[in-house]
């Protein structure tokens, strides 16, 4: 489903809801279904990299070795210290 981003024309409350095709979302605050579609104020490309530079970062710090289990993970940082 997709995430759309609304601005409620009747008290003017921003929020951003999941809509399923066809279906009129209705205000949170004041459940009035005069809306206002807005296009994303962050872009979800924008969303997703944010997401993936964060990952990015905890494999840095892991040393890259997210893939391996505890015990082989253990197993190559020991291997890199004697190295
Ligand atoms: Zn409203």
């Amino acid at each position: 489903m997709p995430l759309f981003d609304y601005h409620c024309q009747a008290c003017g409350h921003d929020f951003e809801t999941l809509v399923r095709t066809g279906t009129m979302p209705a205000c949170p605050q004041c459940q009035s279904t005069a809306l206002e579609k807005c296009l994303s104020r962050i872009s979800p490309a924008g969303k997703i990299e944010g997401i993936r530079m964060a990952h990015r970062r905890v494999a840095a710090a892991q040393g890259h070795f997210d893939h391996y289990s505890p015990s082989d993970k253990a197993k190559l940082l020991q291997g890199k210290k004697n190295i």
